[in-house]
Parts: C-alpha cells; sequence; structure tokens
C-alpha cells in the first residue's frame, strides 16, 4: 500500500513534473486543435455559402432562362398572329368585292405584304436557330463588298420607294474584297438597311459607307430616325429585344434580325456594334470585317443575272402534298400559268398518278404518309419513263443534310416552304427548256 503509495507519490510527483509540460502540451493541444477545427469550420461554412450562392444564382438563371422562353412563346405568337388578321380581313374583302378589280387588287397586295412579313420572320427565326445549333455553313467566296450591298439595296428597294426614303452609298475606288458568303452577308447589311429604313421618317436619308482600315473594312449605316437610347445599345443584338416605344411602328417585327446579324457578322469573324446620340437622333451601325489577304482581280463577281422567264411552255405537272391546300393552291396556280397539273395526297396515290400521266415535273412534299417524299422519289427513279423527268422535293426543312438526302433519293431541286412563285416559275422554265435541248 506504502509502496503504492510511495509509487504513487513518486509517481505523482515525478508525473506532477513531467506532467506540468504534458499538461502544458495537453492544454495547448486542445488549443491548436480547436484553432484548426475552427478554421475548417469556417472554411466548411464558407463553402457552403459559396455552393449556396451558386446554386441560388443557377436557380434565379434558371428562372430568368424559364420566364424569357414563356416571354418569347407569347411574343412569338403575337408575332406570328399579327399578320393573319389584315390576311384574313383582305380574303374576305376579295369574296365581297367578285368584280371589283381596284379593291380585289388592294387586298391582293395586303396578302402579299403580309406573307412577306410573316416569310422573314419564319425565315430569320430558322436562321438564328441553326446558327445556335452550329448547323449554318458558310459558303465563302472572294467577293467585293460592292457587289454584296448591291444585293442588300435590292432587296430594300421596294421599302426605301415606297417610304421615299433616299440612299447614299459611299465606297473607296478600290475594290473591298472579302471572303463572305454573299447571300448571309447581302442578309446582315439587308437586315441594317431595313431598320434604318423602318426606324426613320418617311423622305429620309440614309448612308452606307464603307472604309479600308488596314487590312480591315469598317461598314456603317447610319439613320437620322428614332435613334437608340444609350442603356439599349449592346441589349439590342440580344434574341427578341426591342426598345420600348410609346407607339409601335407598323413596321416593327420581332427582335430577332439584329441577333441574326450579331451572329452572322461573327460567323465571318468579323463585328458590329451600334451608336447612337440618344432618341430623335439617328442610329448607326458598323459592321468591321477581315480583308481578304491577296488581291484578286475577278473577285467581285455578282451572282450571275437571272433569266428572264420564258413563259408559253405547257408542262405535264404532278403534286403531292398531304396538306390538301397546300397541293390544290400550288396546283391552280400552275394550271393558271397554262400548265396540266393533277394532284396526290400521299405518295403511294402519288405513284399511280404519276404511271399514267407520266408528268415531266414532279413536285413532293416530304413529309406525307404511307410513303414519304424520299422513298416516292426513289421509286419514280426506278421507272424508265421517269429519265427526263425533273423532281423537286418541296420541304419544311433546308439544312444541308435534308438536301444531301434529298440529292441522294433522286430529286433534282430540294426548295424550302413556302416556295416563291416566282422562283418556281423560273425554276420550271428552266427545267422545261433544258428538257427539251
Ligand atoms: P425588329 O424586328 O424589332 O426590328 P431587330 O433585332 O432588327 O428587330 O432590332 C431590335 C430593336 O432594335 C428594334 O425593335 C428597335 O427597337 C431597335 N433598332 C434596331 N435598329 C434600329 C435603328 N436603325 N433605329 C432605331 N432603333 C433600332
Amino acid at each position: 500500500m506504502s509502496g503504492s503509495e510511495t509509487n504513487l507519490s513518486a509517481g505523482t510527483s515525478a508525473g506532477r513534473e513531467v506532467g506540468g509540460s504534458a499538461s502544458m502540451r495537453r492544454r495547448a493541444e486542445p488549443e491548436a486543435q480547436v484553432e484548426r477545427l475552427t478554421e475548417e469550420r469556417d472554411r466548411a461554412r464558407a463553402a457552403l455559402q459559396s455552393a449556396l450562392h451558386e446554386r441560388d444564382r443557377a436557380h434565379a438563371a434558371l428562372q430568368d432562362a424559364e420566364r424569357r422562353k414563356d416571354e418569347l412563346l407569347a411574343v412569338l405568337a403575337h408575332e406570328l398572329r399579327n399578320p393573319l388578321s389584315p390576311i384574313r380581313s383582305a380574303v374576305q374583302i376579295m369574296r365581297m368585292a367578285e368584280g371589283d378589280q381596284a379593291t380585289t387588287a388592294a387586298a391582293r397586295t395586303i396578302i402579299e405584304r403580309q406573307l412577306k412579313h410573316l416569310v422573314r420572320l419564319i425565315d430569320d427565326l430558322m436562321d438564328v436557330s441553326r446558327i445556335t445549333r452550329g448547323k449554318l455553313e458558310l459558303r465563302t467566296e472572294r467577293i467585293d463588298l460592292a457587289a454584296v450591298l448591291r444585293i442588300a439595296v435590292e432587296i430594300n428597294r421596294p421599302l426605301l420607294e415606297s417610304r421615299q426614303q433616299h440612299l447614299t452609298i459611299a465606297l473607296p475606288e478600290e475594290a473591298l474584297v472579302v471572303e463572305a458568303d454573299t447571300t448571309r452577308l447581302a442578309q446582315v447589311f439587308a437586315n441594317l438597311l431595313n431598320n434604318g429604313a423602318k426606324y426613320s421618317d418617311a423622305g429620309a436619308e440614309i448612308r452606307i459607307n464603307a472604309t479600308r482600315e488596314d487590312a480591315r473594312v469598317s461598314v456603317r449605316v447610319r439613320d437620322h430616325g428614332i435613334g437608340i437610347p444609350r442603356d439599349m445599345l449592346e441589349r439590342i443584338f440580344d434574341m427578341f429585344t426591342q426598345v420600348d416605344r410609346p407607339q409601335s411602328s407598323p413596321h416593327d417585327g420581332l427582335g430577332v434580325g439584329l441577333t441574326l446579324v450579331k451572329r452572322l457578322v461573327e460567323l465571318h469573324s468579323g463585328s458590329v456594334y451600334a451608336e447612337s446620340d440618344g432618341p430623335g437622333l439617328g442610329s448607326c451601325f458598323t459592321v468591321r470585317l477581315h480583308l481578304a489577304s491577296a488581291p484578286q482581280t475577278e473577285a467581285d463577281r455578282l451572282p450571275s443575272p437571272r433569266e428572264p422567264p420564258q413563259g408559253a411552255l405547257r408542262a405535264r405537272i404532278l403534286v403531292a402534298d398531304d396538306n390538301h391546300d397546300g397541293a390544290q393552291s400550288l396546283a391552280l396556280m400552275l394550271g393558271m400559268e397554262g400548265h396540266d397539273v393533277r394532284t396526290a395526297s400521299d405518295g403511294l396515290e402519288a405513284l399511280r398518278v404519276a404511271e399514267e400521266f407520266r408528268p415531266q415535273l414532279v413536285l413532293l412534299d416530304i413529309g406525307m404518309p404511307k410513303l414519304d417524299g424520299y422513298e416516292t422519289a426513289r421509286r419514280l427513279r426506278e421507272r424508265p419513263w421517269s429519265r427526263g423527268t425533273r423532281l423537286f422535293a418541296l420541304t419544311g426543312w433546308g439544312e444541308e443534310e435534308d438536301r444531301e438526302r434529298a440529292r441522294r433519293a433522286g430529286f433534282d431541286r430540294h426548295l424550302v416552304k413556302p416556295v416563291d412563285p416566282e422562283l418556281l416559275s423560273r425554276l420550271l422554265d428552266q427545267a422545261l427548256a433544258s428538257g427539251r435541248g
């Protein structure tokens, strides 16, 4: 017992001595540990807070995207419906004014104008969607910007004339050769010019000027119209963004044109920006592009001028479309041009009619029941009599892969709906002329 006491005391005393530093260590250890744990806790708390913040941000972004999508659908429905009311009224007018040529002609002009507007809206939307999905391929060539601008002006000539606006174009003497997709670049300047005309008064001046800046060219489209508020100068390039105006103009669109401009310019490795001294003080849009590196003499060629329509050629034409009104209206139109036209509402019927009618031209919708357009074309091409027959595909899809598929199925042409009657008539004349030659 005493031994143990001694031991204990010895131990205790020894323990005390040792224990003195040990207890300091023990105290120091928990303190360091607490400090470490506190640090860890603070770090974890900070990480948690940042994760929560990130989650809130993602949530807000998601809600924002959701809201924008809803708004977008509402705007889209509204914008697409807008041209339909005048079209409906005009049709009614035509029905009531039968025989009154002037009234019928006025109603027809309304329909044509609204239809063009509708087609443009949808084309723009599809182009933006193609670019977003990386599906738009540029067909680049060396081209003089002057030629591109000529096309853009041509597209806007009816609008400029109807608004009696004056356009001046100032270009340097030398050719400004760019490596570009002529159609797409013309679309860029056509959109900018269209806005310049839309957002300026009748009779106003619009000016386009191009200047060379080393290896680049800047093209400015300037108007003296309603101008753009400073805080909107960048945002107007966003999809469906429009400046709030007290009064909306009858020419207002969907807010897609500038999105398309920006994306097309960027696809050409260029840039675009807007300037304005404010509301009422006009706007200026500048497009900057790289000039093509080596000089080229035959660069500035314009697309070949259109062949004049030859008319007068009569053909046997088969139109196949499961949309009854689509087939009928096309058949009526072609019939009025003097052609002999039959219709079919699916692929199998098209084959049956074709066998007996032996058409020189077949216009085939792609998405048809029973037998789609591709398969119908393939089977038609198996018939020996179809060697001289022209097959045109009619579809809502104009992607390169759709065109390629149509080519493989035996189509000669791939036309995106709604088909421009003038284009169809021209193609028809060409097809018939070459069929005879
Ligand atoms: P929209 O079809 O509405 O014209 P855009 O994308 O082409 O669509 O233009 C977006 C908006 O930018 C327009 O609604 C208009 O408010 C403004 N805007 C574009 N160009 C001009 C311009 N030249 N002058 C004044 N405002 C313009």
